[in-house]
């Protein structure tokens, strides 16, 4: 199939791997028909998109990283013919003093020459709510939320206008509530007003959808918008597009059932624990015995060859907080980490090209992130959400030719039943 550049509306640049998804997640629910890319791809997108999303793992990069990466992006989103861009960047703000969001945003407002933008985590759907510029996390402000104590981008300061002025030479102003409240001529009016002030970035207050909606039609005219996933949201409606099943559709599901589980988060706990509960397929595996150098995975891949026939097999290394802490004694928690992924990434890739999977879920962030290697997928088309933030998805790749439907799992998302009701929701898609 030849590019189909011309259809690309949206060109998104997200920070990280399940950031992309959840952006993803929103514009497809919003109308629009959505392609996300792992990392930059080589050649033009040969399938039809509104809006691609390119994922990058930027997030806690050294500044400089994070800029060259982007700008890539930029590049290639440029080249599919991206109409507008999106850098998408945590609801939570996650940044250093250093960055990268101020760096990456300059940097792309330089590319794209304009003097303008915007920058709102606001993310309402998941409690994250922009007031007066400062950004609170459920009922308190970001810095009393655990996010002050993150061990990679600590948040002490809920002012995003001082936070992001930190990280940028360009001035840092605020389109307060009264603007957004008043509708998007009184947002545009403000955009002028900042303008003639030299402010080059914006943080924007936002509440609630109904803001988020409301501002919006203020944001079609600029060539750059930084955000949260919130700002999606309103943003097929400035290209003409308005929610519809289109825009989730994917290929018929085909072939069998899987689930690999390396998140040992609360949700995933519980998710794991309620499909055994119901008599689900499943296969805990033993970290010790990886180390030890068995072969795990193979092991793994005979279990479940003769069970795929009576439906969903469940291969897991999922574990109360417990019991990993006693395997990072005894391995150290990256090591661990690490081994534990290959596994489960051996896992899955055998289960796709050795064993007939065509519907697979993975649960956790750095094990989707192992698996999605594994089975060298290098884009993904995003379709119905299963649950917020976590939808369907479609890839095919060298090891999956004739394709194969896939939900990426962020730990802490998702419902007790959600292994089971994943496959149910794809049953009544088909
Ligand atoms: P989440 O999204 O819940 O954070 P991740 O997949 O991002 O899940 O992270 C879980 C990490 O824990 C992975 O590096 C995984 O390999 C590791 N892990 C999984 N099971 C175990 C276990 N039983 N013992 C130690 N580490 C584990």
């Amino acid at each position: 199939m030849s590019a189909a550049p011309a259809s690309i509306r949206l060109g998104c640049i997200a920070d990280d791997f399940t950031g992309a998804t959840d952006l993803a997640n929103n514009l497809v629910r919003a109308g629009m028909r959505v392609v996300q890319t792992i990392g930059v791809p080589e050649g033009p997108l040969d399938t039809d998109a509104d809006a691609v999303v390119v994922a990058l793992k930027s997030r806690t990069v050294p500044a400089a990283d994070a800029v060259a990466q982007s700008l890539e992006a930029l590049r290639w989103l440029q080249a599919q013919g991206a109409k507008q861009i999106y850098f998408k960047y945590c609801s939570t703000f996650d940044s250093t003093p250093a960055g990268n969001i101020g760096p990456v945003t300059e940097a792309l407002m330089d590319a794209l020459g304009t003097d303008f933008t915007i920058a709102t985590p606001a993310f309402p759907d998941n409690k994250r709510t922009v007031f007066k510029g400062y950004l609170f996390a459920g009922d308190v402000l970001l810095s009393e939320s655990g996010m002050q104590n993150h061990p990679l981008t600590p948040m002490t300061d809920p002012n995003l206008v001082r936070v992001l002025q930190a990280q940028t030479r360009r001035r840092v102003g605020l389109i307060d509530h009264v603007a957004v409240a008043a509708g998007a001529d009184a947002v545009r009016a403000r955009i002028q007003a900042l303008r003639a002030e030299d402010v080059g970035i914006a943080i924007v207050d936002a509440v609630s959808n109904d803001d988020l909606l409301r501002m919006a039609p203020a944001l079609a005219e600029l060539p750059l918008l930084t955000a949260g996933s919130g700002v999606a949201i309103g943003l097929p409606g400035n290209f003409g597009l308005s929610p519809s099943n289109q825009a989730a559709a994917l290929p018929a599901a085909q072939g069998r059932c899987a689930i690999v589980s390396g998140s040992c988060s609360v949700a995933t706990n519980g998710q794991v624990a309620d499909f055994v509960a119901r008599g689900g397929q499943a296969l805990a595996l033993d970290p010790l015995r990886m180390a030890a150098g068995e072969d795990v995975a193979a092991e793994a891949l005979a279990w479940a060859a003769p069970r795929l026939n009576n439906g969903p097999v469940l291969v897991y290394s999922t574990a109360e907080p417990e019991a990993v802490r006693a395997i990072q004694a005894r391995l150290g928690v990256e090591e661990a980490g690490a081994m534990v992924e290959r596994t489960l990434a051996a896992v899955a890739r055998g289960l796709v090209a050795e064993h007939g999977v065509g519907r697979l879920v993975v649960a956790g962030g750095e094990t989707s992130g192992a698996c999605v290697q594994a089975l060298e997928i290098a884009q993904l088309r995003i379709g119905a959400q299963i649950d917020p933030g976590v939808p369907w998805c479609h890839a095919v790749s060298p090891i999956a030719p004739a394709g194969l439907h896939l939900t990426l799992k962020s730990g802490n998302f998702g419902t007790p039943d959600f292994f089971t009701k994943a496959f149910a929701r794809l049953d009544q898609a088909a």
